[in-house]
């Protein structure tokens, strides 16, 4: 099975995380720090400490990664994970 490794690159524009393809990634070798994403936006990279942005939903399909709808409420459902149901 083919699958090509993908790159997530936070843009320093719009702040989002987006996919790259390894083929893109390579192609942008020795250019100016813009990378082509997979759903045709063009990422500039911004600094590697830069915080976890939430995903481009377009690049997430695209890379075949389910797509995290609601990173809002990630904090939310880790909480009442841990907390034990008080009516069970
Ligand atoms: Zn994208």
């Amino acid at each position: 099975m083919k699958r090509n490794r993908t790159m997530w690159l936070t843009c320093a524009v719009d702040g989002a995380d987006h996919a790259v393809s390894d083929a893109a990634f390579l192609a942008a070798q020795g250019g100016d720090g813009r990378f082509e994403a997979m759903c045709r936006a063009t990422v500039w990279a911004s600094s590697l400490s830069a915080p976890p942005a939430s995903r481009c939903e377009t690049c997430a399909s695209a890379a075949g990664e389910p797509v995290d709808a609601s990173p809002d409420r990630r904090g939310g459902g880790l909480w009442s994970r841990l907390v034990p149901r008080a009516s069970a």
